[in-house]
């Protein structure tokens, strides 16, 4: 039975004959339309095995299927692989949704390095080959504070090379309490052991005294502290600081590292959000000899990694062997180097979007939802009611766990299943809008949602009812 409904399932030759394909192959989209048609037939016949039979119009109609999915799926290939969202969620630094949103002019400066030659590795004025972002790295050690600073892929690469040139293979200390697990795939245990490091847990989960530090530390020996980025450990607790670490380490002959995650370099208090963000020039000021960050947190820069500290550390891992496959492209080193710049010449906050997202009052978030609640209104389906909801955003991005950043929603009620139809069908558009929804409704946060976008999303609202068949279909 299973094999006789293979004979309805059209062939490759069949599919790529077809008048509809033809003109679709030409020149060398042929070789990897093939490839296509491959798939789509394989598809096709996994479903058939499946299902145990053909569909009603037998060998025709699943000709016709062929046709469809392939050049549906030519036509995505042929698009960008990465959908515009407008981030809802009220979580500003949003690692699933692509973290931080560059600033103007490190879109520039990308683009400008994209575009043209650069002396990216050369020296102008002695014709020499020279090093990739030493000056990227003079700007972030004078911002903080540190000797000298190195510009890696991300912190994770940070943390691995720091970790691995500082061990060699010896005793790397670390607290019970820090053995962090960041995103789906930063295991710190799992990135040390790739380090070939001795891993020394010390304390329990949620108490490591600086004499459990002390019984361990012996001279050549590594010392690591973490920072919780995305959890909070409460009630019979304690952690001996990084103040009180650097002085022992010292005394002990031990090195110590500390990975600071988020690497804030604007003091978040200013913007009325807690202290537990102590910025980066306090952590190498605190005195360890190497602090890892990352670019895109709360630098609201690019994906890279940033190793601070002693200069003749930092020298070292500048020449490490593995520093060529951690390292960073010109694209990169442009943005990240525009990020730095702006910090440079900022004399209060930078205009950052990161920063800007977050120190937006929350009395002009709710002027931008009673905006979109009077624009909409008129064009709701039957039964919706917009209103101005009270919003919990959060930083994210490993950062300010815990925090609830005062916020505002644009708060949709109305029946359950159109609402869900309606964000699902919102997570389809282009740009995708993604939100949150639940018991109180359909919740689109203003926060990490930027001014310029506000149209898309009254927009996007529109395209989505309209598609369902819901409101009066007026889109203006
Ligand atoms: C986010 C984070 C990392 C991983 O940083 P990436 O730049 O995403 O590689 C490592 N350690 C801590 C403490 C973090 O918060």
């Amino acid at each position: 039975m299973s094999r006789t409904v293979l004979r309805e399932l059209p062939s490759v030759s069949a599919l790529l004959d077809h008048p509809e394909i033809v003109p679709l192959l030409t020149g060398r989209q042929r070789v990897w339309m093939t490839r296509v048609a491959q798939s789509v037939v394989a598809t096709l016949r996994e479903r058939l095995l499946l299902e145990e039979r053909a569909p009603a119009g037998g060998k025709a109609a699943l000709l016709i299927e062929a046709v469809a999915l392939l050049k549906g799926e030519r036509e995505q290939l042929l698009q960008p692989t990465l959908t515009r969202v407008l981030n809802g969620t009220g979580v500003v630094v949003h690692t699933n949704l692509g973290r931080t949103n560059y600033p103007e002019l490190a879109v520039e400066w990308a683009a400008r390095a994209a575009r043209h030659n650069s002396d990216l590795e050369f020296v102008l004025e002695t014709a020499e080959r020279g090093h990739r972002g030493r000056k990227v790295e003079r700007k972030a050690a004078l911002l903080t504070g540190a000797e000298d600073a190195l510009i890696v892929n991300n912190n994770a690469a940070a943390v691995w090379l720091a970790a691995r040139h500082c061990t060699q293979g010896g005793k790397l200390i670390l607290s019970r309490g820090e053995v962090v697990a960041i995103g789906g795939s930063f295991r710190l245990h799992e990135i040390l052991a790739e380090t070939g490091c001795e891993l020394v847990e010390i304390g329990t989960t949620n108490r490591t005294s600086v004499r459990d530090y002390l019984q361990v530390m012996e001279p050549g020996a590594t010392v690591m502290k973490v920072h919780r980025s995305n959890f909070r450990v409460e009630g019979f607790v304690e952690e001996a600081s990084l103040a009180e670490l650097a002085p022992l380490c010292a005394e002990h002959d031990c090195r110590l590292i500390y990975d600071a995650g988020s690497g804030a370099l604007y003091p978040f208090a200013e913007l009325g959000l807690p202290p537990q963000e102590q910025t980066l020039s306090a952590d190498v000021a605190a005195g360890p000899d190497l602090v890892t960050c990352s670019g895109d947190k709360l630098l609201g820069g690019c994906q890279a990694g940033i190793v601070l500290g002693r200069r003749e550390l930092i020298a070292a891992l500048r020449g490490h062997p593995m520093r060529r496959a951690l390292r960073v492209d010109k694209t990169t080193l442009a943005a990240l180097d525009a990020v730095l710049t702006l910090y440079l010449a900022a004399e209060e906050r930078p205009d950052i979007p990161t920063l800007n997202q977050l120190a937006l009052p929350v009395s002009e978030l709710q002027e931008r939802a009673r905006q979109l609640v009077v624009a909409l209104t008129p064009d709701a389906p039957a039964g919706w009611e917009a209103s101005v909801g009270e919003g919990s955003a959060s930083v994210g991005g490993g950062s300010y766990s815990n925090v609830n950043v005062p916020s505002c929603n644009l708060l949709w009620k109305g029946p359950k299943q159109e609402l869900e139809a309606c964000y699902a069908r919102l997570r389809r558009g282009d740009p995708a809008l993604v939100g949150r929804i639940g018991q109180e409704g359909l919740a689109v946060d203003l926060r990490s949602i930027a001014a310029d976008e506000l149209p898309l999303v009254a927009a996007a609202f529109r395209t989505a009812w309209r598609a369902l068949g819901l409101g009066t279909g007026n889109d203006r």
